[in-house]
């Protein structure tokens, strides 16, 4: 077992309509996960420095998942590390293309969300992630290729281990971290918020029944919870 203890802290406090990134710190070694959108990157960069750090500090970033709230400031790092699955990266490149065919897009979007029509106001959720799409979808603020170091055969840096969740997109990842008193998850959109009916403003799940399940399972991995979209909190009350 390694003996290296990571700790983590909020960068940005995720709401609603942003997501959280967190800052996981093992002496002078330094990791991001998730960036947020790029309106906020004048936030991140705040953020970091209210820790003596600037982005060339960061050796690497954790992207959850290529969701647009998840990664637009990963381009704010061009000489670190990116670990992601191929797999979420890929989905989702191929999900926000198909939403920019200006012909086809309704048609399209179904293969990624074949549960859309069982919820409410699907059609309304449609365009408006498309909007989003056309008004943020970026893909040079993702990184480039050479920065991915895809989880499917890379694993964390010592001390971290990831717990794959793709109830919410195929291949999304939770990093677990086991700080010295207890285990922190930093769940991405596996667990949205601390209320479990809280409404934000991100994708519907890919799949309900397995993201109902990821959220119970990245709970019950960890006390201190990093939600995608809320800030942290503790199971058992504080
Ligand atoms: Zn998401």
């Amino acid at each position: 077992m390694a003996s290296s203890k990571w700790k983590a802290d909020t960068l940005l406090p995720g709401s609603w309509r942003n997501a959280t990134s967190v800052l996981l710190s093992n002496g002078d070694r330094y990791l991001v996960v998730d960036t947020g959108m790029a309106h906020e990157e004048h936030l991140l960069v705040e953020a970091l420095s209210q820790h003596g750090l600037s982005p060339s500090n960061v050796e690497g970033i954790i992207t959850t998942h290529f969701h647009i709230d998840h990664v637009l400031n990963n381009s704010l790092f061009p000489d670190s590390i990116i670990y992601a699955t191929q797999e979420s990266h890929d989905w989702c490149c191929s999900l926000y293309s198909d939403l920019m065919d200006s012909q086809n897009w309704e048609k399209l979007v179904l293969k990624y969300y074949p549960q859309m029509f069982e919820y409410d106001h699907a059609v309304e959720h449609l365009h408006q992630m498309r909007k989003f799409t056309l008004r943020w979808w970026d893909r040079k603020r993702v990184g480039s290729p050479g920065q991915h170091r895809w989880l499917e055969s890379n694993s964390l840096p010592d001390g971290l281990e990831i717990h794959v969740t793709s109830g919410h997109v195929p291949g999304h990842v939770s990093v677990i971290v086991p700080e010295k008193d207890e285990t922190t998850v930093v769940a991405g959109d596996a667990c949205l918020s601390r209320s479990e009916d809280v409404q934000v403003l991100t994708m519907i799940p890919r799949d309900r029944e397995q993201s109902r399940l990821d959220r119970e399972k990245v709970l019950s991995l960890g006390t201190r919870i990093f939600p995608g979209h809320d800030v942290e909190f503790r199971k058992n009350g504080n």
